[in-house]
């Protein structure tokens, strides 16, 4: 239960899971730009309040500044005349009203740059010489914001748009008389920003929140039709139903489902056919076995039987155990030829010699039959086989095609090849196979007419001994068969072994 704990939080950590990967991915989708947003909406609420600051502020300053130039207020600040005096207080006030709505200084510089006002009231008199308002002497608006200490520095041009006659004698409008320096708090933007700040904090962490909710049951409702997938394979684990399963909910799941139901229905048809040989076996081995104990049963039920009795049912008690016998070798040569493929044991082989060798071993039986065997070699093979399976392989056909034969009938082995194959056809004039057998007769057990196969000593396991051996040289077989005319089989293997390359 630990190691399993630990296993799933291992794949959970190196997202090895995919729930894990589903839920970091939303977490991620919700979450960046939630926090992007954030600091989006902020920086620029700070632009967007400081511009509009600058900007209202700027329109104050320059009707003030029009009301400087025209009272004069610039060239006649210390003027004891009552008018300039009463003017100047009128600009005085408007001054001290901006500074004080705005929390800010402001300074009036004349073009000696000398300050003729502060609302601060502290420099009044003083020189001020900095790099803004002499860019604002040459008519430039400068403005600076400083985030760090909280203030907005703007200069303003007091500019004189009425034609008048300067100092230097020389008439030019638009004259810049002096400059308005102020400076302005940008505090309240900055308590307004940190409330801005912390109530989208707040709306982010639960918004987090929300997401890691969502993320994980939305993970867990995805991941849920994989879940019912392994559930469905596992119900399968303890026996192959027919019943196919089914989980539509994906495309991805359907597909798994499919190539899941197909490895089942193979594996079915591998288990069907594994009942049915060992039923087929059981059923062949027994029938001698029956045979062997009726014979031998009557034997004893006879008290004093004679001599020749005795010799001619043991005579076929011993045919009896010799065809168990044959069975059960076929049998085993099947077995041996299900096992891997490494177990071929390749050499390079004359397959002339071969043929040469295993028809003159086949010779005299065909002879019993009075069929005679031809072989014709169009040219001289020499491939990479397996000899004893290669053997077999021949040794059938070969032995088919004289079983299966007419009296005085005649078999033809055929040898020739290519530059990849060899080819070698085992053709006979015998009976032929129906057209409907034909497709079983590599099946095995299959015999086309069972008692005549039994008779001349079939157990119906030949073919399908002969066709895995091609199969296994990666070659293959096929038959052509015209009923009451003959049978022809072919048989194509490559001359160099091409290894075991599923
Ligand atoms: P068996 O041991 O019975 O010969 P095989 O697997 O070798 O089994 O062959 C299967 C069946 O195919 C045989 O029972 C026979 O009916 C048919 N068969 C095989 N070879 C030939 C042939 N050359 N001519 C006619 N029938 C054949």
């Amino acid at each position: 239960m630990i190691s399993k704990i630990k296993e799933r939080m291992l794949h959970i950590l190196t997202l090895r899971s995919l729930r894990a990967r589903i839920f970091v991915l939303m977490l991620v989708i919700g979450i960046v730009p939630s926090v992007l947003m954030r600091h989006g909406i902020v920086n620029n609420y700070e632009e967007r309040a400081v511009e509009q600051r600058t900007t209202a502020v700027q329109n104050q300053l320059m009707i003030i500044a029009n009301h400087l130039i025209s009272n004069n207020y610039i060239t006649n600040y210390r003027s004891q005349e009552q008018t300039f005096i009463n003017s100047r207080e009128v600009i005085n006030a408007e001054l001290d009203m901006l500074s004080s709505l705005y929390e800010g200084r402001v300074m009036i510089i004349d073009s000696n740059l000398k300050i003729v006002k502060d609302t601060y009231g502290i420099s009044e008199g003083k020189i001020m010489i900095s790099e803004e308002v002499i860019k604002c002497f040459r008519g430039d608006n400068t403005s600076h914001y400083d985030p760090e200490h909280g203030y907005i520095e703007m200069t303003t041009p007091i500019m004189d748009t009425t034609s008048t006659t300067s100092g230097d004698g020389n008439s030019d409008a638009n004259a810049v008389r002096g400059v308005m320096l102020t400076s302005i708090s940008t505090d309240s933007i900055v308590t307004t920003m940190e409330i801005l700040y912390r109530n989208s904090i707040i709306l982010e962490v639960l918004m987090i929140l929300a997401i890691v909710v969502l993320a994980m049951i939305l993970s867990n409702i995805l991941i849920k039709p994989f879940n019912r997938v392994t559930e469905a394979f596992m119900n399968v684990k303890a026996g192959y139903s027919d019943e196919k399963i089914s989980v539509p909910d994906y495309v991805e799941t359907v597909h798994i489902v499919d190539a899941f139901n197909q490895v089942l229905k193979r594996m079915k048809v591998l288990d069907d056919s594994r009942q049915e040989f060992v039923a087929n076996v059981s059923h062949e081995l027994k029938t001698p076995m029956t045979s062997i104990k009726v014979l031998a049963d009557s034997l004893l039920m006879q008290e004093n039987a004679p001599a020749e009795l005795y010799r001619e049912f043991m005579e076929d008690i011993v045919s009896e155990i010799d065809r168990e016998n044959q069975i059960i070798t076929d049998l085993l040569a099947l077995v041996k030829m299900d096992k891997k493929v490494q177990d071929l044991n390749i050499v390079a082989l004359n397959i002339n010699d071969l043929t040469e060798l295993i028809l003159k071993r086949l010779r005299p039986i065909a002879r019993k039959k009075d069929v005679e065997v031809v072989f014709e070699s169009v040219r001289p093979v020499v491939a990479e086989v397996d000899e004893v399976k290669m053997t077999l392989i021949m040794t059938n056909l070969v032995e088919n095609a004289i079983k299966y034969n007419k009296e005085h009938g005649w078999v033809k082995v055929v040898l020739d090849a290519d530059h990849q194959y060899f080819m070698f056809s085992v053709s006979d004039s015998g009976l032929g196979i129906p057209e409907e057998s034909i497709a079983h007769i590599y099946e095995r057990f299959y015999r086309v007419d069972k008692s005549h196969s039994r008779e001349i000593g079939g157990t119906g396991l030949g073919l399908a001994i002969t066709k895995s051996a091609v199969l296994m040289h990666r070659g293959s077989i096929t038959v052509t068969s015209t009923e009451g005319e003959g049978t022809s089989f072919l048989v194509k293997i490559p001359l160099t072994y091409m290894g075991n390359k599923s």
